[in-house]
C-alpha cells in the first residue's frame, strides 16, 4: 500500500448494532477522534450482524436513531453502508468498499471497544481486518485490558507485534497498527436500555433525548428483553 497524502488525516469507523445508540458509543467516537487526531468518525449500524442474536429493532429505525444522535455534530456522520447492502453484516466487506471509495493511501481506523476486540478471531476472514485498517480499542467496564498484555493465542496470534501505543503510527500507514487508548468509563450498554424500556422504566440520560423519543413513537423494545 502506498503511504497517505500528508492532508488526509485517519478517518474513523464505528461499527455497532446500535440497538439502540447510547451515550458510550457517542463518547467511544468522540474520545477517538479527538485523541487519535481522526478527521471525523463514521457510525455504521450493522445490517444483519453475524455475531450475534438478530437485533430488537429493524435495520432502519436503528439508522433513523444513529441519525438523530449524530446531528449537530459535523465530526460525526451516520454511513448507511451495511443497512443498504443485501446479506450479513461482515466488516471485512465493508472494510474493502471503504477502501476502495477513499483510495489506497487514506488511513482507515476501525474503533472497537475491548469486549468487540476480544471477539476478533471469531470474525468473518479475521486475518485480513489489519490489511485494510487500523484498529483502536478502548476500555469498557467489565472488559479488562490487562490482556493486551497476556493475551488469549488466537488473539495474540492474530496481533503479532502491531500494537503500539503511539497515535502517530495511525498517520505512518494507511492500515495494520493496533492502538489501545482511554476513554471515559461509561458502563452503559444497550441491552441494558432495551431492559429498562421493557420494564417501562425511564433509560433517560443514558442517551440522547432524541433517540428516547423516537423510542417512545415508535414503541420500540415494548415488551422485549
Ligand atoms: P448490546 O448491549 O446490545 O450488546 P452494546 O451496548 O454493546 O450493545 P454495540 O452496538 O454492540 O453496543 O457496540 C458497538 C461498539 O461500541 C462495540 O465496539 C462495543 O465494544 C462499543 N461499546 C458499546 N458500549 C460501550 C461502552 N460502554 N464502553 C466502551 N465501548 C462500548
Amino acid at each position: 500500500m502506498t503511504a497517505p497524502s500528508p492532508d488526509a488525516r485517519p478517518l474513523g469507523l464505528l461499527g455497532g448494532t446500535f440497538d439502540p445508540i447510547h451515550f458510550a458509543h457517542l463518547r467511544l467516537a468522540e474520545e477517538a477522534r479527538e485523541s487519535l487526531g481522526l478527521a471525523e468518525v463514521a457510525l455504521i449500524p450493522a445490517g444483519t450482524p453475524p455475531h450475534r442474536e438478530a437485533p430488537g429493532s429493524s435495520a432502519e429505525h436503528r439508522l433513523a436513531m444513529v441519525e438523530l444522535a449524530v446531528a449537530g455534530n459535523a465530526l460525526l456522520r451516520c454511513e448507511d453502508l451495511e443497512v443498504r447492502a443485501a446479506g450479513r453484516s461482515y466488516t471485512v466487506l465493508t472494510l474493502e468498499r471503504l477502501r476502495q471509495r477513499e483510495g489506497p493511501g487514506r488511513a482507515l481506523v476501525l474503533i472497537l471497544g475491548a469486549d468487540a476486540f476480544a471477539g476478533l478471531p471469531r470474525w468473518h476472514r479475521c486475518d485480513e481486518l489489519l490489511g485494510l485498517a487500523h484498529i483502536a480499542v478502548a476500555n469498557r467496564p467489565g472488559h479488562d485490558r490487562r490482556w493486551l498484555q497476556a493475551m488469549p493465542s488466537q488473539l495474540a496470534h492474530l496481533c503479532g507485534d502491531r500494537v503500539t501505543h503511539e497515535p502517530a503510527a495511525l498517520r505512518a500507514s494507511p492500515a495494520g497498527a493496533i492502538v489501545p487508548f482511554d476513554m471515559t468509563p461509561l458502563s452503559i450498554s444497550a441491552t441494558h436500555i432495551r431492559n429498562l424500556v421493557a420494564h417501562g422504566r425511564s433509560a433517560r440520560y443514558l442517551l440522547p433525548d432524541s433517540v428516547v423519543d423516537y423510542i417512545g413513537r415508535h414503541c420500540l423494545y415494548r415488551g422485549t428483553r
